[in-house]
């Protein structure tokens, strides 16, 4: 039996993801962390290649839960999702990294973008499209400085509603980043009926890059295709001086990864959105 959202998309098949009980005291912990202010958001830069800045920041949500420790969101945003909570702690999420956004261009410079991770819930949910829009006119953002990741696995079950509200976001100027490339089976054909702007080559085709560039044209071929239907790429969890020499070699547009920076609190951020921009 699937396990049915409000609008009848299904998202998950069989089984939830974790025992009942730990489930019921986790979306209590959640409620709760909510109403106290116990998420926080770092971000991770994304670098460009081409003429070495931060092209973009990525919100990556952080629980500090009282209770639990350091809640990693892997451990939590599914249990988010199947509790419908998603919603008011994506609102959150895409609240603040506007503002913070903001708050950086205020001091003299239009960069870095700002990117946020959607989950499926959120899309498909009532008004998804007219909140986003609500949020950046009250945070003062435009569009075309936010960009939103969506991953491939979470389009397969409504493609055309979510294509949809994807086109009359990029309407509006909104980027799309297809998060996590090449982690699942893709079908081409369907992606193409999205909106993308940006691909980001997911972490586990960055780490089959040998040491020898020569070896491995595979994640080149991919730079290549994308790039020549007009998109942007981002290579993803870059940890190594050989995996950017060969992403250099194969003109990669942008690298996000630990070899820069690991995601970073607001302050720490703002400081090297600022060196960087020197
Ligand atoms: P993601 O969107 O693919 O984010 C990238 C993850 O890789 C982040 O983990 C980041 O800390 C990690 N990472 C970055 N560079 C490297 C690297 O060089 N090496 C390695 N090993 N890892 C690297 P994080 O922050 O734990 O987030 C995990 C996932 O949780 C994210 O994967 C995303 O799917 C989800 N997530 C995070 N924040 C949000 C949010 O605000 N909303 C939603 N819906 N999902 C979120
Ligand atoms: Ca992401
Ligand atoms: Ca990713
Ligand atoms: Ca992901």
């Amino acid at each position: 039996v699937k396990n049915r959202g409000k609008n009848g998309y299904a998202f998950y098949d069989g089984a939830l993801s974790v025992p009942l009980q730990h489930r019921a005291d986790m979306e209590r912990l959640l409620r709760h962390a909510l109403e106290n202010m116990e998420f926080e958001l770092h971000y991770q830069p994304q670098i460009s290649l081409g003429s070495p800045r931060i092209d973009g920041l990525e919100a990556l949500i952080r629980w500090n839960s009282p209770v639990l420790g350091r809640v990693a969101p892997d451990q939590f945003i599914r249990i988010a999702e199947e509790t419908q909570l998603i919603i008011p702690i994506g609102e959150w999420v895409l609240r603040t990294a506007c503002q913070f956004i903001r708050s950086l261009h205020e001091n003299g410079t239009d960069r870095p973008i700002i990117s946020v991770n959607v989950s499926v819930v959120q899309l498909i949910g009532q008004r998804y499209v007219e909140r986003v829009l609500d949020i950046l006119r009250e945070t003062g953002l435009e569009p075309r400085y936010l960009e939103l990741e969506i991953t491939e696995s979470m389009v397969i079950e409504s493609l055309d509603l979510i294509a949809d509200k994807l086109s009359r976001l990029r309407e509006h100027g909104v980027n799309i980043a297809l998060d996590d490339f090449g982690r699942g089976f893709s079908s081409l054909s369907h992606l193409m009926r999205l909106p993308i702007t940006t691909l980001k080559i997911d972490k586990s085709f960055i780490e089959q890059i040998p040491e020898s560039a020569e070896d491995q044209p595979l994640t080149g071929l991919i730079i290549r295709l994308a790039q020549g239907i007009g998109l942007k790429v981002i290579a993803e969890g870059v940890e190594t001086y050989s995996q950017l020499d060969y992403l250099k070699k194969y003109d990669c547009d942008c690298i996000q990864g630990y070899l820069f920076s690991k995601p970073l609190p607001a302050t720490l951020a703002r400081d090297w959105v600022r060196t960087a921009s020197l």
